[in-house]
């Protein structure tokens, strides 16, 4: 029997991590592995024939976690901007912009993401996926190359049909008209958005790939017409799929929804998406008001701490989440605003940001972020009682961290040293599914030399195409700039910056 063919694993002699027991020094167990299933967690379980023993002395077994958002379209830009608010960023990274791809390239972007997933433990994506243009041949080339690294996946196609940048109300009305164009863009038609994902689904099924699923992800509700949004929400409801959408990320969304008497969280209950299937991500700008009716909703937050600081978003409002009872799931967003896919950091933001506005003692503890980023991820993308959680029944998505790490020694508590201390060096065995898809701190199912290789030869020409863009679009950085000074006279009531005091 190969490796790769080999169902059956007993990890033995590990700590478990139990969100429900010991979560600082967690009690030994082995778990049975078979067809992609934890079988049993037990202590002392004898191996069956044909079993694969992973040896995990003295090593901490983890559930895997889940990115809950995430864009694999811009993996190719990690490190090529900075300083730049939101609209400013959108304006460079617009995937129109750059025109259409070779197969090459998007087969590599997305091994980029998922093979630096992996090694961080993350066993679930969501992809909120930008498919520019909308190709079949282009989503089959992604689903393919999520096939080959062996990640989880719940694969949303990324719908809009209204162009504009968002700041777009907020820009000075004396603008040249040629420079409004090229922030308005050119709006699609809502019937050939949602013929494209209703034929997706059509062609390739519920299930696209074995570890596959979907989601809905309107890219925004001031992006959508009501017509796509009522389509996406009938679509959800049809085939009972969760969906993703950006609201309030940005001071100037909050404010352009003010200046317009629109507020966004109407617009999604007009379209019939509040209700427990929706996940809002980032959420920075909401206001109260808006908190409770997400509360009554039964909908989530997907929170993205790396972007939102990159991208000058401002400090979501976590504890008031929290407070109303909100379920806080986390993502690590685009590479372009936030240059890692690593949820240990994510985990550390969530922890450690709230301290910017609060000094009470709080209950977004270590182990309520080890919580976010399996149990509540996993309800996000709805694979509740599938992952996040090392039980029998469970599916055997996991990775084994290896405690003679210097984030581990000496362990005084797993939860806080995984939270506080790690960041993803210890990661040294990962299972998706009962496959192990990273051994001994290497993924085994891509060779991570060749890709870097391939990935040198190919951002040479990336980086002249981002030059040429910016020397494009450089005239347009002041008016974007004033248009952000302007959403911060309108007055929204929220502080999300410390010491800002709305004037
Ligand atoms: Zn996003």
């Amino acid at each position: 029997m190969t490796a790769s063919a080999q169902t059956s694993f007993l990890i033995r002699g590990g700590r478990v991590y139990d969100h429900d027991g010991d979560v600082h020094q967690p009690a030994v167990a082995d778990l049975l592995i078979n067809n992609g299933k934890i079988e049993r967690v037990a202590p002392d379980i004898a191996p069956g024939p044909g079993v694969e023993i992973i040896e995990a002395r003295g090593k901490l077994v983890v559930p895997g976690f889940v990115n809950a958002h995430y864009h694999s379209h811009d993996a190719m830009l990690k490190g090529m901007f900075e300083e730049m608010p939101f609209d400013i960023w959108a304006l460079h990274t617009n995937a129109a912009s750059y025109g259409r791809r070779s197969h090459q390239e998007i087969r590599l972007r997305t091994l980029i993401g998922a093979a630096e997933m992996l090694r961080n433990g993350i066993t679930t994506v969501q992809d909120f996926l930008t498919l520019v243009p909308a190709e079949e041949a282009y989503l089959d080339t992604i689903l393919s190359a999520y096939e080959e690294a062996g990640i989880r996946v719940v694969v949303g196609i990324a719908a809009r049909d209204r162009a504009a940048l968002d700041i777009a109300p907020l820009m000075a009305m004396d603008l040249p008209q040629s420079i409004r164009d090229r922030l308005t863009g050119v709006s699609r038609p809502a019937k050939q958005e949602l013929d494209f994902i209703e034929a997706q689904m059509r062609r390739l099924g519920m299930y696209p790939r074995p570890l596959m699923t979907w989601a809905i992800t309107p890219s925004a509700p001031q992006r959508c017409s009501p017509e796509l949004l009522e389509g996406l929400a009938a679509l959800s409801h049809k085939h009972n799929l969760p969906v993703f959408t950006h609201v309030y990320e940005t001071r100037p969304q909050a404010a352009a929804a003010r200046v317009q008497s629109s507020s966004l969280l109407d617009i999604l209950n007009r379209a019939g998406l509040m209700n427990e299937r929706l996940n809002l991500v980032h959420g920075v700008w909401l206001a109260s008001s808006d908190i409770a009716m997400l509360a009554e909703s039964g909908a989530r937050v997907v929170h993205n701490p790396i972007s939102n600081l990159k991208l000058k978003s401002g400090m979501a409002p976590i504890l008031d989440l929290h407070d109303a009872g909100i379920p806080i799931a986390l993502g690590c967003d685009n590479y372009s605003c936030a240059e890692t896919q690593n949820i240990f950091v994510a985990m550390r933001m969530l922890c450690l940001l709230p301290a910017v506005t609060a000094y009470e003692p709080h209950l977004i503890n270590a182990a309520y972020s080890l919580r976010a980023a399996t149990l509540h991820g996993a309800k996000a993308v709805h694979l509740d009682g599938q992952v996040g959680r090392l039980k029998a029944g469970m599916a055997a998505d996991l990775m084994i961290l290896d405690l003679n790490e210097p984030a581990f020694v000496p362990l005084n508590s797993a939860v806080r040293q995984i939270v506080y201390a790690e960041a993803g060096r210890a990661v040294e065995t990962v299972l998706v599914a009962g496959r192990p898809v990273v051994r001994d701190g290497k993924l085994v199912t891509v060779d991570e030399a060749a890709l870097a290789a391939e990935a040198a030869e190919l951002s040479p020409g990336l980086r002249r195409e981002v030059a040429a863009l910016a020397e494009k679009s450089a005239d347009l950085i002041p008016p974007l700039l004033e248009g952000n000074r302007a959403a911060w006279k309108v007055v929204t009531g929220l502080e999300r910056y410390v010491g800002r005091k709305e004037r």
